[in-house]
């Protein structure tokens, strides 16, 4: 695609999707409720590809609209609108991101046996890579869990043995896969782990502020998990470096996505501003609630330019490090402020289930920590800022 005005027809369609099915499918008793998530996911995956939206982010040849970077921006704000909107399209995290783990470092084999059955979202998938205290969480040299290689003995093929506990899982309950970091010698591996393998399972779901992620938060534990060397993904020892690599466009699509979110709450806001009197006046008239929707406006304003910027770097090929730490801090952070003024300017209104603008703050709060917590995005700029000598 490569018209403006084809993006504009595509951005116009997704537009009329999220409005028409899946706004009108949301309902706080989804949330925390996979089965009946998987569900409407489902129903709405089935409109979407009939309506030629499904897949944006994916190449062409295997079934997506073949969006770069900045066409993805635009599309992306827009499912975001709704809670719903990303799944049905199916490109929402963890799935989104391990479609690009298989794209880059996958067999045929692999892509064959995961990649393609998630592009026709016939399963889920998640990422297994935090562990509880003592083990890696902001810092992935922490890695406890193991994989160790057995030799096969009289012919028969070796193996490896998976050992380690993970949490905070997105998507664990009910995913067919898991690409789980194991630590192998000095360096870290990626694993293909089936979940109905003997050696993994699933503790619990973990309930959480956001409840409408596809298959929850799980808690997972790695008992003398036996898989064979067809289970590794990419090379042996550059589990550390895949698992970086993929942090940077999957913490720039959850920018997109929530930066829609976000808009959505204020537009409430501002609805609801116009429409409510206080002291004989509308809130709208009232400065201090003008003030909260114009710096609301500045924030999501802002936040667009260095998704864009960020965007525009990617889809030239360069490295964008340094820029999407940038927009990964002042968007995670941006996009909570909105929400929380949202929340302000509706009263009483604003905390309760009967707008979706409470959920809609739930679920931006731990964007600041996952992704790389704002903490440590910002002491690995100040680093690089003064190792680099960079100017202001
Ligand atoms: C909603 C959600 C979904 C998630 N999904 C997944 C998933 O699918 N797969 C997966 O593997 N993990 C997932 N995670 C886990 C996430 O990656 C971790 O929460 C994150 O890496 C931080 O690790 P931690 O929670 O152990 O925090 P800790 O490492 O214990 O840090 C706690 C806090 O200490 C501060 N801090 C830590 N280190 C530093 C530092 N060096 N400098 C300054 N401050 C610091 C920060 O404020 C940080 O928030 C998810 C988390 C959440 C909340």
């Amino acid at each position: 695609m490569t018209a403006p005005a084809e993006l504009d027809a595509l951005r116009a369609k997704v537009c009329d999707f999220i409005e028409q099915h899946a706004i009108p499918r949301e309902d706080p008793a989804l949330a925390h409720d996979v089965g009946r998530l998987d569900a409407a996911v489902a129903e709405l995956r089935a409109i979407a590809r009939a309506a030629g939206i499904y897949a944006p982010h994916l190449p062409v040849e295997i079934g997506g609209l073949g969006l770069d970077w900045q066409q993805r921006a635009a599309i992306l704000e827009e499912a975001g609108r709704s809670f719903l909107g990303a799944p049905a399209l199916n490109c929402a995290p963890p799935d989104q991101p391990n479609m690009v783990n298989l794209l880059r470092h996958g067999t045929p084999a692999q892509r064959e046996a995961y990649l393609m059955p998630l592009v026709r979202g016939e399963l889920r998938s998640c990422f297994a890579m935090t562990e509880p205290a003592p083990g890696a969480g902001s810092d992935p040299a922490m890695l406890r869990t193991t994989a160790t290689r057995v030799p096969g003995r009289g012919g028969a093929p070796g193996k490896w043995v998976i050992d380690g506990h993970k949490w905070f899982i997105s998507g664990a309950v009910g995913a067919a896969f898991a690409i789980v970091l194991a630590r192998t010698g000095d360096g870290a591996t990626l694993f293909l782990v089936d979940t109905g393998n003997p050696g993994y399972r699933l503790l619990r779901n973990i309930p959480g502020m956001d409840g409408y992620q596809v298959g929850g938060h799980g808690e997972i534990l790695l008992e003398r998990c036996e898989v064979g060397d067809g289970a590794v993904l990419g090379e042996p020892g550059q589990g550390f470096a895949y698992a970086q690599a993929r942090l940077e466009p999957a913490r720039l699509s959850h920018c997109m996505r929530f930066i829609g979110r976000a808009a959505r709450a204020m537009e409430i806001a501002q609805d609801y501003a116009l429409r409510r009197e206080s002291f004989g006046q509308r809130l709208a008239d009232l400065q201090q609630v003008q003030a909260m929707v114009a710096d609301s406006h500045i924030d999501l304003h802002a936040s667009r330019l260095l998704v864009q910027d960020c965007a525009r770097r990617m889809d030239a090929g360069q490295s964008v490090k340094h820029e999407s730490a940038m927009a990964k801090i002042f968007v995670s952070e941006a996009v909570w402020r909105v929400a929380d003024r949202a929340v302000q300017i509706l009263g009483a209104l604003g905390i309760s289930d009967d707008t979706p603008v409470s959920m809609i703050q739930r679920e931006l709060r731990p964007f600041r920590i996952y992704d790389g917590a704002s903490e440590l995005h910002r002491a690995t700029l100040a680093r690089r800022i003064f190792t680099q000598g960079l100017r202001p």
